[in-house]
């Protein structure tokens, strides 16, 4: 059994439900199908999830929030008559608008993007229509109930043979439906993947696989062939959006593979994630590079620091009280610095800054916003000198003032601290560093 994701720009009008029926009927294996909402079909246009986040914040205005969701049934009628399809998917629409007014949940109306387009596919294939609310499970506390939500799924695979199961959503055993995060539908095809026991998942996206660097920074970077789950989820998690950071978990113990695919030219291998492969101690190469911008960098110092009990601890718990989540904590023996994005900081940086002077007299407290975090990431990089020296080397000659090394704990990632205006010239000086190897 192969399962297969297709993500929004894979499904965004009929032209591209053909690509994927294509795909699909090319292979017998592929059964179980997971499909986000429509994305943008060109430029400045608006993903349907988008449209559904505008209607919930006009929800109190009756008029504008019909008049939004008209734009989204729009889409969803174009795409039926363009694909001749003989579904009312009207009524579908009306059973949102009625439900809606008796339960403004904004994870309901934000949600009714997979639900539809779901719909739409799964007529267009013929195959079953499985409502997510029906197979992935949430506890009343909103967080997934993984082993309920694999027995539906296997139980599923044996009432059907072909089926869609729309992304981004489920709901608890009351009916009440909750969303993951956004971009969360790369979960819902991992969790689905694995509840089914496929042999593959796969991603079908708008990129030819993994590429070693974003490609709206770097021209054209070269694709990723083979890569772990560990490496990949440094990457997402540090940006490169390709896949959302938690995809892996769902399929991390059965070690199902994940094959990130590009719907616009099926061709293409694309890039395979797997649980690990042989490679050799001392790689020539990093695997690839993923960044973000906006953090704001807390630089403490105090004299023989190292030697004050509970110090640390102290920080943190200034940091907790706040109700902040750190990046990273670089630290030396006289010195810790807190890397925090500036959205988890937002109005809170005077008050923090403010109760570790009081509370931990330190010497010296800095603040250096507008920092940009860059993760290298290779297994192996970490221990084969020549890479790090090469990598530094890059950065020293486009004079880009490197502010902060950290090693990640895993050792297959380095992350430098630089300037955010110095972010896309870095990513670029590291990625052609390593280019010819
Ligand atoms: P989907 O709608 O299929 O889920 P996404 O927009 O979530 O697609 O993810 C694909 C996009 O991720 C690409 O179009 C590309 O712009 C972006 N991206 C960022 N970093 C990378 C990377 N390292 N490799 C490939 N794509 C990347
Ligand atoms: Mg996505």
């Amino acid at each position: 059994i192969v399962v297969s994701k297709f993500g929004g720009s894979s499904l965004a009008d009929s032209n591209q439900f053909k690509k994927v029926k294509d795909i699909v009927f090319s292979n017998k294996k592929r059964k179980f199908i997971v499909p986000s909402a429509p994305g943008k079909r060109y430029k400045d246009d608006e993903k349907i999830t988008d449209l559904l986040f505008q209607c919930y914040n006009s929800i109190e205005n009756k008029e504008k929030f019909i008049e939004t969701f008209k734009i989204i049934e729009d889409r969803y009628i174009q795409i039926c008559n363009e694909l001749e399809l003989d579904l009312d998917i009207l009524s579908y629409c009306e059973e949102i608008k009625n439900t809606v007014y008796q339960n403004k949940s904004l994870d309901y109306i934000v949600s009714r993007g997979e639900y539809l387009n779901a719909i739409v596919l799964a007529a267009y294939l013929g195959f079953k229509f499985v409502d997510a609310a029906e197979v992935i499970v949430f506890l009343e506390d909103g967080k997934l109930n993984f082993d309920e939500t694999q027995s539906r799924l296997y139980k599923m695979s044996l009432e059907y043979d072909y089926a869609v199961i729309p992304g981004f959503y489920g709901a608890t055993d009351k009916g009440i439906v909750k969303v993951f995060s956004r971009g969360g539908s790369d979960f819902s095809g991992s969790l689905v993947a694995n509840g089914v026991n496929a042999s593959l998942y796969e991603n079908w996206t708008d990129v030819s696989g993994f590429l070693k660097a974003d490609p709206r920074i770097v021209d054209h970077p070269r694709h990723i062939e083979k890569i772990t789950y560990k490496e990949l989820r440094e990457l997402s998690y540090m940006g490169a959006s390709v896949l959302h950071e938690d995809a892996v978990f769902p399929v991390k113990k059965s070690k199902i593979p994940i094959q990130i695919r590009n719907t616009n030219s099926p061709m293409d291998e694309g890039t395979l994630i797997l649980s690990d492969f042989e490679s050799p101690k001392y790689p020539k190469t990093i695997t690839g590079i993923a960044g973000k911008k906006d953090f704001t960098v807390i630089a403490i110092e105090k004299m023989l620091m190292n030697e004050e009990k509970g110090f640390l601890r102290k920080l943190l718990s200034i940091i907790e009280d706040n109700d902040i989540s750190v990046e990273h904590i670089p630290s030396g023996i006289d010195s810790v610095s807190l890397i925090i994005s500036d959205e988890e900081l937002r109005n809170k940086l005077d008050k923090v800054i403010e109760e570790i002077r009081t509370k931990l007299n330190p010497d010296s407290v800095e603040v250096y916003p507008n920092m940009a975090l860059m993760a290298v990431v290779g297994k192996g990089m970490i221990r084969t000198r020549g890479i790090s020296a090469r990598l530094f080397t890059a950065l020293k000659e486009q004079q880009i003032n490197v502010r902060m090394i950290s090693q990640g704990s895993s050792e297959i990632n380095i992350i430098i601290g630089i300037e955010n205006e110095d972010f896309e010239s870095a990513v670029n000086a590291v990625y052609y560093a390593f280019e010819q190897a």
